[in-house]
């Protein structure tokens, strides 16, 4: 079946793209020649992925999802959270963003923080939610060179490594934007099987 993934973000095109199975054709919003940004400005994780794929919907009228990640850190009060994208201003910046993480951390013992994904699905004019978390602490350096965002200063729990230092496949197989996308794909497997 083939689904629009509202991303322009080409990174996570092809994460998601990997954990789906061959059956699905994820075309992204470079695909369809669309190549404005899509207001990000709701309060929520959850707001700012309705949003987006309402506001797909509402211009292709086609069968869509949007997903909104945030890294919510226990001794920020879950910041950045919805704003991690523009933690450090409104250009956007993986370095500068982390950075702005380790400086704020830097004299804090409680590392704890999660990775929050929420996907919005409009199904035939329907609209779903689907949720991944995963628990983890943030490093005192950025190690790492793969993956993107926030990934070299994340080390999931259970693991003694950064997402960045992780194969995609690594990653694919605990992070929270699979745990969400799987919860869609069984979704989509009731529906149309
Ligand atoms: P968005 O909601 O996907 O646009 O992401 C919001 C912010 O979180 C951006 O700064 C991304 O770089 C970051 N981010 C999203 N997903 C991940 C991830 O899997 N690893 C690291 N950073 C991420």
């Amino acid at each position: 079946m083939e689904l629009v993934f509202a991303s322009h973000n080409e990174n996570k095109v092809s994460e998601v793209r990997k954990i789906l199975p061959p059956n699905f054709k994820i075309i992204s919003l470079n695909d369809l020649n669309f190549f404005d940004d899509i207001p990000e400005n709701e309060e929520t994780i959850e707001g700012n992925a309705i949003f987006k794929s309402n506001f797909i919907y509402e211009k292709f009228k086609t069968n869509v999802f949007a997903d909104d990640t945030g890294l919510e850190i226990k001794a920020l009060n879950n910041l950045p959270g919805v704003k991690s994208a523009r933690f450090s201003g409104l250009d956007r910046d993986s370095n500068k963003n982390i950075n702005k993480v380790l400086t704020n951390l830097r004299d804090e013992n409680n590392r704890k923080a999660r990775f929050k994904t929420v996907i919005s699905l409009n199904l035939n004019g329907e609209l779903k939610l689907f949720e991944g978390i995963i628990n983890g602490k943030i490093a005192h350096k950025p190690v790492g060179n793969k993956g993107f965002g926030y990934d070299p200063i994340f080390i999931p729990e259970n693991y003694n490594k950064t997402f960045a230092e992780m194969s995609l496949a690594q990653k694919n197989k605990i992070s929270h934007r699979s745990i969400a996308i799987n919860k869609l794909i069984s979704f989509l497997g009731k529906v149309y099987y």
